[in-house]
């Protein structure tokens, strides 16, 4: 990330939506090297062995400072461990005790919180970290004592928790070279200039809002506009602006990835807006001013995505998959055509995949994909490359299991623990971008939850949570126990707001609706057998539902 030294100066790096306050790229190099010869001394005073390779937590709110104080750390040859403020003080303990920090830097904002977390336990740690407050940052601060301070770089990078949808989060180090193949091949994919303008609205903790959304664009040296927190009205508001009269001085975004539920909530809330704001909204979302709009970090219901195609006259939806272990591994395309419902895409640049049957541990080669029944065979997906991860955290059991040696001497697959099926698209894969072509991927879902084994049957869980989703407003498809069918299929959905009307006449959309909606669209064994209706689905802070605690929760029993 040393690229944002070859940056223009003057250009614009990082703007807050808010207060509107600019910072360039010149600033922003600056102030790093100021920051890092402050981090060096304050590590230095920790202990001499505190430079290099050691993890730097740091809590600090989205925007400038948090951007200077990451650079910093890298700078530093140190590992970053990005914390959440929405995060309970024992949370953050858990991350503070499991990436042994050596220091905990805080912005002024969440200094209690920080020194509320450092007050008790930690007592499995040999060096409880030190705090350290970040000043706040502001234009023209001097910088003309710097100390140029040259350190080896090789030991540094990031240590992002998965999103904890499973199981406990689990620390995923990303060493710099890994973090810069990352940027490298999203760079070339979805070709980030620096006349692109995102705004930034994704948590700073998790891979999506980091690597997509600020270190790919910094790479790359486009302008990244901090909405924090995010609200579906400043979103809208300011998407509208530069196409209002009032708002002119701001410049369209032009590049926009976020999670399906907020795309949903955006799209829950359009019609609540005056006309003339509904009417600049779709000149800022249409193709020629939105350049990219992608979705991600969860399936992409095809309701959401047509109806967002809808009111922005034509914008496709980009969807894409990716985990904190490897970054993004697929994407679809840059060509609108080369945007199917359901797909994820093709491979990345310098991202190896397979997809592995899971009962037979045989490789699926590529054009085998249908079985003689006519049936799609599908597998988990592996993946290898310079943008996959080496290690989680302290934990080689974990990381042993879920490597597996390659045969062809080309080094290990990482198992993702995602099934996926393959196949060749009519009219997709042609618009010459060199990796977006051959057959396409379609995610069936996490094989933990979302492969559900019924009478013998795989069923993927997404399918019919696709089907169910025009007729509710949000569904979550799992497996429950049962003697037998093993287990069985069941759903549970929050009414859409036109049947939800709970009054004299009680709920208008049960199991019969459902069956008769869903009785031409899927086989009979993949038809949910229960169906439970709830006020809402509780997710975490990337949108995802962990379907294992749902499962307790609503059935009572395991999955
Ligand atoms: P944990 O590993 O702690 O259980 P997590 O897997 O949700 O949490 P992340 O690394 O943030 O943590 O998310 C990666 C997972 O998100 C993928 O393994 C996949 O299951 C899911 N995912 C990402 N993109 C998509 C997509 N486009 N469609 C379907 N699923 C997706
Ligand atoms: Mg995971």
């Amino acid at each position: 990330f040393r690229a944002i030294a070859s940056h223009d100066p003057q250009s614009t790096a990082i703007i807050h939506s808010k207060s509107a306050q600019r910072y360039t790229y010149g600033e922003l190099l600056k102030d790093v090297e100021d920051a890092k010869v402050q981090l060096y001394n304050q590590l230095r005073s920790i202990s001499p062995e505190a430079i290099g390779g050691q993890r730097v937590a740091f809590l600090v709110e989205n925007g400038y400072d948090y951007v200077v104080t990451l650079l910093s750390i890298f700078a530093c040859d140190n590992i970053a461990v990005p914390l959440s403020s929405a995060f309970p003080a024992s949370e953050l303990r858990y991350i503070l005790e499991n990436s042994e920090a050596v220091t905990l830097l805080s912005s002024r904002k969440f200094q209690d919180k920080a020194e509320e977390t450092l007050k008790e336990g930690l007592e499995h740690l040999q060096r409880k970290p030190v705090l350290n407050v970040v000043e706040k940052r502001r234009q023209g601060s001097g910088h003309d004592d710097i100390q140029l301070v040259t350190l080896p770089m090789n030991k540094g990078g990031m240590m992002l928790y998965t999103s904890g949808t499973t199981s406990r989060p689990k620390g995923v180090l990303l060493p710099e070279s890994v973090l810069t193949a990352q940027a490298q091949s999203l760079h070339k994919a979805w070709n980030y200039t620096p006349r692109d303008h995102l705004l930034h609205v994704l948590p700073l903790h998790h891979i999506h809002g980091t690597v997509n959304a600020l270190l790919t664009p910094l790479f790359a040296g486009s302008t990244i506009e901090f909405m924090f927190p995010f609200n579906v009205d400043g979103v809208w508001e300011r998407l509208a602006a530069p196409f209002l009269a009032e708002g002119q001085s701001k410049e369209p975004i032009t590049f926009f990835t976020v999670v399906p539920t907020i795309y949903n909530r955006l799209l829950g809330s359009h019609d609540k807006l005056d006309a003339p704001t509904q009417e600049a909204i779709k000149k800022a979302l249409a193709p020629e001013s939105l350049r990219l709009n992608i979705s991600g970090s969860a399936a992409l219901p095809t309701p959401t995505k047509k109806s967002w195609t809808e009111l922005s006259g034509g914008n496709v939806l980009l969807e894409r998959y990716g985990m904190t272990e490897v970054g993004m591994a697929l994407s679809c395309g840059l060509d609108f055509k080369d945007r199917v419902d359901g797909s994820v895409g093709w491979p990345l640049p310098s991202v190896q995949v397979r997809l592995v049957d899971s009962d037979t541990h045989e490789v699926i080669q590529i054009g085998r994909e249908i079985e003689k029944d006519g049936k799609e065979k599908e597998g988990e997906i592996q993946l290898r490359g310079p943008t996959v991860f080496k290690e989680y955290w302290r934990n080689e059991k974990a990381t042993s299991e879920e490597f597996v040696p390659g045969k062809d001497g080309g080094g290990k697959w990482f198992k993702t623990g995602d099934i996926a099926t393959r196949r060749m698209v009519d009219g997709a894969g042609n618009s010459g971008q060199d990796w977006a072509k051959g057959p396409m991927y379609f995610i069936r879902g996490r094989k933990s939850t979302d492969i559900i084994k019924t009478g013998g049957e795989k069923v993927s869980a997404l399918e019919i949570e696709r089907e169910l989703l025009p007729q509710v407003a949000e569904a979550a498809v799992v497996g429950v126990a049962s003697e037998q069918w093993g287990q069985k299929v069941a759903a549970v959905i929050v009414l859409n707001p036109a049947h939800a009307q709970t009054g004299k006449g009680g709920k208008t959309w049960g199991i019969m609706d459902m069956r008769r909606a869903l009785k031409e669209k899927l086989a009979n064994y993949k038809i949910p057998q229960e169906l439970k209706v709830v006020e809402s689905l509780s997710k975490n802070a990337m949108g995802k539902i962990n379907k294992k605690s749902l499962v307790k929760e609503i059935f009572g029993s395991d999955a």
